[in-house]
């Protein structure tokens, strides 16, 4: 997709976001019954399908996709942060 380059997000890869799916409309179709994604390496700590992983868990893209008419990138990087602390 082109558009406007955005800056990375700064995901330090915790994998908080992915053992809460069930907390989201938009995710809970991924939980494999305890919250956790089913697609979640708990070893491993990361995704399994993270090539192939869907938009929503794609935070650059999704933005694109879906608010980028409505907020900034720099607003919405800060907004997940905090959701990410309170993860
Ligand atoms: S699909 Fe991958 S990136 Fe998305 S929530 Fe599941 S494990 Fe995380």
């Amino acid at each position: 997709m082109s558009g406007p380059e955005l800056t990375p997000f700064p995901c330090n890869g915790c994998g908080k976001c992915c053992r809460v799916v069930d907390r989201s409309p938009e995710t809970v179709w991924l939980d494999r019954g305890d919250g956790t994604c089913r697609n979640f390496d708990e070893e491993a700590r990361s995704c399994r399908i993270y090539e192939k992983r869907p938009l929503v868990c794609r935070v650059q893209d999704y933005y694109v996709a879906h608010l980028a008419t409505r907020i900034k990138w720099d607003e919405f990087v800060k907004v997940n942060l905090d959701i990410c602390a309170r993860l």
